[in-house]
């Protein structure tokens, strides 16, 4: 499966050269003639063209609707841009745009994962010392478990929603980031704990991707090896959560390392492991978004309450640790008021599932 990696820039809109009365689009299209755009609820997608601004314009629209459940905060206008062109992001931000997300077109998309395979698969093939037919063939079969359109469009449903939500959340409870941060080298740079971070992100899939999560989650959790996530002990890493809680994203290392390379195209990459034949970080990475996915769930079913990562974000926000939370209001959510007594009830509900 794929791991996109995107450096996302938030900016506060400065002194913006806008009629606030314009419409989203109309503001848009100022500052990028030449696409097409279509508007979700507080931001709009560009694309080449309008049908394409109206297919990402309703991923977008979809993870308002699970923000505002979640969370009730605001959304900031934002654009989710279509690349290449690379965007024109001080226009953008001129034109009253806090969020700029690039998106790669399915074109884009599809050749630097093809680059990525191939690459990948050769070091593979000679690390293996695959004599050069052999190679041929493990390359051809890699190439060929690539998404087509239709695949492609499900990740989008999946991701784009996620990545607004790193971006949503962060300006919602950190709105006052101080910019000497703003290039740490940190997943998405989001303040919270990762665990946090990438819960919120998580929880604005779509129910497909949502559905594909927790299945795995039950397949690691009875012992079995999954092809989309890798050769690893999932059941171990599933249950240890306090390790989840003081994990640093797995993602972090191989962001980190392809920063550059993103930045020199234009703000996006894509990175890409064969699937079953990954690398164990990436495994884990993997087993890292189901367990976020599962860990959430078992927040909100045991508190009866659908914003219980807002209300945790919040305290947070405030300075105060998850485990001060936990003590003060653990026991009013029907949640354990310790780390290792959320540990037991976690490990009870993961078997459960
Ligand atoms: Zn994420």
């Amino acid at each position: 499966m794929f791991a996109l990696v995107l450096l996302l820039t938030s900016t506060a809109a400065s002194s913006a050269l806008f009629h606030a009365s314009d419409s989203l689009c109309a503001r848009a299209l100022g500052a990028a003639p030449d696409l097409s755009c279509a508007e979700a609820g507080r931001g709009v997608a560009l694309a080449a063209s309008p049908e394409e601004a109206q297919r990402l314009a309703g991923y977008a629209r979809a993870g308002e609707a699970r923000f505002t459940a979640q969370f009730g905060r605001d959304i900031a206008p934002y654009v989710v841009i279509s690349t290449p062109p690379v965007p024109q992001r001080a226009a953008l931000t001129a034109a009253g745009f806090t969020h700029v997300l690039p998106w790669p077109a399915p074109r884009a998309f599809d050749e630097a994962a093809r680059r990525g395979v191939e690459q990948g698969t050769r070091r593979f093939a000679a690390s293996q010392n695959m004599t050069p037919a052999q190679t041929e063939e493990v390359v051809a079969r890699a190439l060929s478990q690539i998404p087509d359109a239709k695949a492609q469009a499900a990740l989008d449903a999946g991701m784009m929603p996620h990545e607004l939500g790193h971006l949503w959340f962060t300006a919602a409870f950190w709105p006052q980031r101080p910019e000497a941060d703003a290039d740490a080298p940190r997943h998405y740079g989001g303040p919270g704990p990762d665990w946090l971070d990438e819960a919120a992100a998580v929880v604005l899939e779509d129910d497909v991707t949502a559905a594909q999560r927790r299945d795995q989650f039950r397949a690691l959790m009875r012992g079995e090896t999954v092809p989309a996530v890798g050769p690893i002990d999932g059941r171990a890493m599933l249950l240890d959560l306090p390790g989840l809680l003081a994990r640093e994203h797995p993602g972090l290392a191989r962001a980190v390392a392809i920063a550059p390379e993103v930045a020199a195209s234009g703000g996006v990459g894509v990175s890409f492991t064969p699937a079953g034949a990954g690398p164990r970080p990436a495994a884990m990475e993997r087993v890292f978004y189901i367990q976020t996915r599962v860990f959430a769930d078992y927040l909100m079913q045991t508190s009866s309450r659908p914003t219980i990562l807002a209300e945790i974000a919040q305290s947070l926000a405030s300075g105060r640790g998850f485990e001060d939370w936990l003590a003060e209001q653990g026991a009013a959510h029907g949640l354990p008021t310790s780390v290792p007594d959320l540990q037991g009830d976690w490990q009870a509900y993961a078997e459960r599932q």
